[in-house]
């Protein structure tokens, strides 16, 4: 990592909404050329106005895609130029439901999401990091990497599976010049918060309600934290809480 962080080249997926969304401005105003990439380009290019007119002159390209196509994401990480930074932020929790009553849909769609997805976006960028000699992969998991609750197991198994490859990866590149971070909030005000309600927002007040939770933007400067140190100085893990919660 011998770049400034205001000379590198960032790759963010899920960077179309919540904490994604909060990264991307972050960084625009480290100077860092960014990449953003989720399903909804018209999101997409939404975030890329409000950095234009935040922090003018930052170089920003959207990109559509779906971190579960593999031979997408193939694709589309060629046509790029080398990635500094690869922040895999791209996940999503479906529901909570029971072990018993959770359905086939959704255990699908979190581990290829949350798992999977991130293992290609991953294999996709780490030979040019390899090559290079250089690079940084931040992976946001989440609390329900380290802990399990009920109508939680199939999300938490997502995220306790990116624990373990946050960690197989750290050893696996140890003095390489590339560092791996793991980023655990505990519960950050966005989108998903809702979205794990089915929309249902009194359901979802009742679980939050008497704390207040981060905000996408706490995140987004503790991952620029973690981006900015210099090479030798890798940070492996942030465990990050609102101080309401225990
Ligand atoms: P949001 O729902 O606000 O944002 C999720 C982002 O992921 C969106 O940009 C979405 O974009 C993208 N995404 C989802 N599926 C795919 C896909 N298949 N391919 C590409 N992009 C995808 O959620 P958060 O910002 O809260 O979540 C971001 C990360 O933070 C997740 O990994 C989540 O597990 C983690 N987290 C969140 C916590 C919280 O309390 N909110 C707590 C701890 C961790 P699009 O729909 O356009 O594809």
């Amino acid at each position: 990592g011998g770049r400034k962080t205001s000379e590198r080249d960032l790759c963010f997926t899920g960077a179309s909404a919540g904490i994604g969304a909060a990264c991307a401005v972050e960084f625009a105003k480290e100077g860092c050329k960014l990449i953003l990439a989720a399903r909804r380009k018209e999101k997409l290019v939404e975030v890329q106005q409000q950095i234009a007119a935040q922090v003018p002159g930052v170089s920003v390209q959207p990109l559509e895609l779906d971190v579960r196509d593999r031979q997408k994401v193939f694709d589309a990480i060629a046509t790029l130029d080398p990635v500094d930074i690869l922040i895999n932020n791209a996940g999503l929790v479906i529901g909570l439901d029971t072990i018993a009553t959770v359905t086939p849909t959704a255990i699908d769609t979190m581990l290829d999401t949350n798992v999977k997805g991130l293992l290609n976006v991953t294999q996709a960028v780490l030979p040019s990091m390899q090559h290079r000699n250089a690079g940084h992969i931040i992976n946001v998991s989440s609390i329900s990497g380290r802990e399990t609750y009920p109508g939680g197991g199939v999300y938490c198994a997502s995220k306790h599976a990116v624990d373990a490859l946050t960690r197989t990866l750290r050893m696996e590149l140890v003095d390489s010049g590339i560092n791996v971070t793991s980023i655990d909030p505990g519960l950050v005000e966005t989108e998903f918060s809702i979205v794990r309600f089915a929309g249902d927002r009194n359901k979802a007040e009742a679980v939050y309600k008497g704390m207040q939770p981060l905000t996408p933007t706490d995140i987004a400067e503790t991952v620029v934290f973690a981006a900015s140190r210099p090479p030798h100085v890798q940070i492996a893990s942030v465990l990050i809480l609102p101080s309401a919660q225990a």
